[in-house]
């Protein structure tokens, strides 16, 4: 089976990368994409682990983008296993304007007469600390009530301890995986808000090359809509579960929400030989 799009620990996944292989071998995925967000670092690690589990591991990252005010979400695939080196200086120039964020929001939120550090929020959200991390320790040591008064009172961009941070529009996010030589597709479009084929000549123009039609969000109707916005605008086809672990025990490794994700065998091949093409 095939599965490309996956979160480690070193993101906001639950697994760390070594029990992900674990975990896909068991679930009989054999093609396997690690796709944490904004970070190689869980791709890296289990490179080397992957032959021992029959396993090829797919290089790929998923950036949280922003496109007309809103966050969108895109895949990274770098299908001959090689990110040059001046992409992976901009991902880390990415974290390190997140966990400058994370700085003046802990210091906001001192302000405000929480005692809240950065290294507690660290210590939940690891390589991919957020908001919601921060509203997790809001509610734990009682500040608010409940998660959902942490953002509507504190976190919320409209509310009194949002800091800005810094997120690469979409279209600039495209041409750094494009000038690399990766395949760019747009993640879940199902949670694209607005109609998507709305957008997608805009972010054809942009240099977008892939959808990914196949994800656990997508029941049969939905999948069938992307395959033929793919298939109208000349798009390649990504897919995969979307892999979190416990966080998100219903989705499974390969086969997504009850059996849902059904990823032809010959995916990651078809886009090899786009690439090469
Ligand atoms: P960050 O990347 O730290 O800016 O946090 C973004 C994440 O915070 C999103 O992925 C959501 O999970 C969460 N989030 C943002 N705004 C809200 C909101 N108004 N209510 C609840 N969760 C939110
Ligand atoms: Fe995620
Ligand atoms: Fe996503
Ligand atoms: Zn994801």
């Amino acid at each position: 089976m095939v599965d490309l799009h996956s979160h480690t620990t070193e993101s906001d996944g639950s697994c760390p990368p070594p029990q992900l292989l674990e975990r896909a071998a068991d679930a009989g995925v054999d093609v396997l994409a690690i796709t944490d967000h904004d970070t190689f670092a869980g791709y890296d690690c289990a490179l080397p682990l992957a032959p021992r589990l029959h396993i090829e591991l797919l290089c790929g990252i998923e950036l949280s983008t922003k496109f007309r005010g809103q966050s969108v979400h895109l895949l990274g695939y770098f299908l001959e296993n090689h990110v040059p080196l001046a992409f992976r200086a901009w991902v880390s120039e990415l974290q390190a304007s997140r966990r400058e964020r994370n700085e003046r929001l802990a210091a906001r939120l001192r302000e405000l007469g929480m005692e809240i550090t950065v290294e507690e929020a660290e210590t939940r959200g690891r390589g991919m600390t957020g908001r919601p991390h921060f509203a997790q320790i809001m509610v734990q040591k009682g500040y608010v009530s409940t998660y959902r008064e942490a953002f509507d009172e504190y976190l919320d961009e409209s509310a009194k301890a949002y800091v800005f941070r810094h997120e690469p529009q979409l279209a600039q996010a495209v041409e750094k995986i494009r000038d690399s030589v990766g395949i760019a597709s747009l993640a879940h479009p199902t949670r694209v808000k607005g109609d998507v084929s709305a957008i997608l000549p805009e972010l054809c123009r942009a240099g977008l090359n892939a959808i990914e039609a196949y994800h656990s969000d997508h029941d049969a109707r939905a999948t069938a809509l992307y395959l033929g916005l793919a298939g109208h605008h000349g798009l390649l086809v990504t897919g995969g579960s979307d892999f979190h672990g416990d966080v998100k025990p219903e989705v499974k490794l390969g086969t997504g929400c009850n059996g849902n994700l059904k990823i032809p065998g010959d995916l990651a091949d078809r886009l090899r030989q786009a690439v090469r093409t």
